[in-house]
């Protein structure tokens, strides 16, 4: 059997049409299969690699790391330096009330660690979501994401779940002392990059604030300059009670976070005693490869590129097939009059060395998330050839 059968006899599966591309080597913004074709990645593993495949810098890091420790105890009992940095780096570019930040394996670990502490510090039990929005999918955040088909097959889910409307001033008057926390997205990367009113979130914010409910704002997908800027709450002028974390969190490791002030992270710690706990959560080597991303996304001029980045893509996606274009930063939707459709360009894409994808939300949104390196140039090419693509279709 070749390693495709293998894959699909032995790799658990998500779909029955997975694209099941042999990846032998990544680099920057290539991404090159076994066969020797090369692709330009225009999803960075799902806004995960915003400084590019194997960035030298983190592979250094990792190296050395390999070379000190890889486990050495359950997360939260012994000092380990590449947390201890990481955190120090990621206190010194947040608002100071976000100074403590708890490590996990994952995007979603963050959201039921978030979501058990505001339980915890409310004492309340109801938590608030949103229509369309995305956590993932472990139980606890399968029970908040906006999308009842993905619900639906795993009830029963988590009790006192609400689910409002993005974007709605009116569903904020349901936001009450009843409500533990709410847990927004500031863009709703899955419903196909809809960024909520800037009005609407400093309202939302004064909503939790009076009703002493935790605001937790989700940056899984669009922090670490996928936006624009390091965070995309940094424009709303608006701090959350709880920052998540994830995806280029780890620099193209495993890593999540969530983060809060140090009095409310505090609450883990006792009645009961270790509230939250994980084996791997934070680990050395996720750790080590996440801050020396961060330390090169700082350096260089990457993220402040990103709007002149965006604005391009924008002006090049002209077709008479695409039916609008939605952008935040350079994470953009296209949107087209069908999901047939969409497959027919992503497959098209496919072939002409371009991987792009969809949305879990709008299957006729093609996804262009790119890593922050991609040059003019090769987002000239890239149009290029996704028109070339819908053309084709
Ligand atoms: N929140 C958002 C906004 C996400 O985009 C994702 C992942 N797509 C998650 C949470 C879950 O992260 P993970 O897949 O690492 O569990």
């Amino acid at each position: 059997m070749n390693n495709r059968e293998l894959f699909l006899k032995h790799v658990a599966q998500t779909s029955l049409s997975p694209i099941g591309l042999e990846i032998v080597k990544a680099e920057g913004v290539y991404l090159y299969d076994a066969s020797g074709k090369k692709y330009l990645d225009l999803i960075g593993g799902i806004s995960v690699c915003n400084t590019g495949h194997r960035h030298p810098k983190v592979i250094e890091a990792i190296k050395k790391q390999a070379d000190e420790y890889l486990h050495v105890l359950v997360y939260g009992e012994f000092i380990q330096s590449p947390q201890v940095q990481y955190a120090m780096l990621l206190a010194q570019h947040l608002p100071p009330s976000l100074d403590s930040v708890y490590f996990t394996n994952s995007g979603a670990e963050a959201v039921e660690g978030a979501m058990k502490l505001a339980k915890r510090a409310t004492n309340r039990t109801q938590i608030i979501a949103f229509n369309h929005a995305y956590h993932g999918s472990t139980q606890g955040a399968l029970s908040i994401i906006g999308d009842e088909y993905w619900r639906n097959a795993f009830r029963p889910l988590l009790p006192d779940i609400l689910h409002l409307e993005h974007n709605s001033f009116q569903s904020l008057e349901s936001i009450s002392e009843k409500s533990a926390c709410v847990i927004a997205e500031t863009v709703q990367a899955e419903k196909g990059v809809y960024p909520a009113a800037p009005a609407w979130l400093k309202a939302l914010r004064k909503k939790c604030t009076e009703t002493g409910t935790l605001l937790i704002l989700d940056e899984i997908q669009t922090g670490f300059g996928r936006t624009g800027m390091l965070w995309n709450f940094e424009q709303h002028e608006m701090v959350p009670d709880v920052l998540l974390l994830g995806k280029a969190l780890g620099g193209g490791m495993p890593l999540g976070a969530f983060i809060t002030d140090r009095n409310l992270m505090l609450k883990l710690t006792e009645n009961p005693v270790l509230g939250h706990i994980t084996t791997f959560g934070g680990h050395p080597m996720s750790c080590t490869a996440g801050l020396a991303s961060m330390k090169i996304l700082l350096e260089q001029d990457w993220i402040k590129q990103v709007a002149e980045k965006e604005r391009l893509f924008c002006s090049l996606c002209i077709h008479p097939k695409i039916q609008a274009v939605r952008s935040s930063g350079l994470l953009i939707a296209i949107e087209l009059d069908s999901v047939e459709t969409n497959k027919k360009i992503i497959e098209a894409c496919l072939g002409y060395g371009l991987l792009t994808d969809w949305f879990l939300f709008a299957p006729n949104c093609l996804r262009i998330a790119p890593p922050l390196i991609i040059t003019p140039d090769e987002i000239k090419n890239a149009c290029r050839l996704i028109l070339q693509a819908m053309d084709d279709c």
